[in-house]
């Protein structure tokens, strides 16, 4: 599937609309999820098109991965969490609703589901 400039997060990217930035290399950028399941729940993606992981390069899921992993560390220690959910979807069937590759960090604890 071809991968679509003007979705939402594209526009982040070039700073077309405004987000709550946390986070920024070379190759990555994170935000905060606008309607959060967990508080602290941040999306990781990768600052060059990219539709999902089957679109993916290695290198744009090393860099993406490599982020991911930082972020769990920082959002855990900042939230005081005891865990952390990662998810990800890819095309509309697989669940995914926004069309540049993102995944999904989300802080949990003891006994707090999350929010649907
Ligand atoms: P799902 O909605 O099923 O989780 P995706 O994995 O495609 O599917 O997730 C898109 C995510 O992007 C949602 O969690 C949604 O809240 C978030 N989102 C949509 N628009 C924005 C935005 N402008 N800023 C931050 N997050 C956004």
């Amino acid at each position: 599937m071809a991968y679509d400039p003007d979705n939402i997060f594209a526009r982040i990217l070039r700073g077309e609309i405004p987000a709550t930035r946390v986070y920024e290399d070379e190759d990555t950028l994170a935000f905060m999820d606008i309607m959060p399941r967990a508080d602290g729940h941040l999306l990781v993606i990768p600052k060059t098109p990219c539709r999902n992981v089957l679109d993916a390069s290695p290198a744009q899921l090393a860099a993406v991965m490599s982020t991911v992993q930082k972020l769990s560390h920082a959002v855990m220690k900042a939230f005081d969490a005891q865990g952390v959910t990662l998810q990800q979807f890819n095309e509309a069937v697989g669940g995914q609703e926004v069309f540049h590759l993102h995944f999904h960090v989300l802080p949990r604890h003891e006994g707090v589901r999350l929010r649907p």
